[in-house]
């Protein structure tokens, strides 16, 4: 990383700190009372689209057969986690 960009980094950082993406306690992006109510994705999941699959790749994807092979997310898009996507997306943070 260049000085500069370490520059602006420390620049966003003081502008912008850090601020849990759930339930926005600054410190950091994911702090430690929301993190454990993420529900980690475990197997059997679909090896395509990591939705829950008895084994192999769910029915969706055999159907529909997408032009992907293989995305992984390690937390299951509901609650806690939904809630930090949708502050992403809207609040513009990025880290
Ligand atoms: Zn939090
Ligand atoms: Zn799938």
């Amino acid at each position: 990383m260049t000085t500069l960009r370490k520059l602006t980094n420390a620049a966003l950082d003081l502008l912008f700190p850090p601020k849990c993406a759930a339930c926005g306690r600054e410190g950091a992006y994911l702090c430690d009372t929301c993190e454990p109510t993420l529900t980690r994705l475990e197997r059997p999941y679909c090896d395509l689209c990591a939705a829950p699959a008895s084994a192999g790749i769910c029915s969706w994807c055999k159907a529909a057969s997408p032009a992907y092979n293989g995305i992984r997310a390690p937390y299951l898009h509901k609650g806690t986690m939904r809630d930090m996507i949708q502050n992403l997306k809207y609040k513009n943070i990025r880290a």
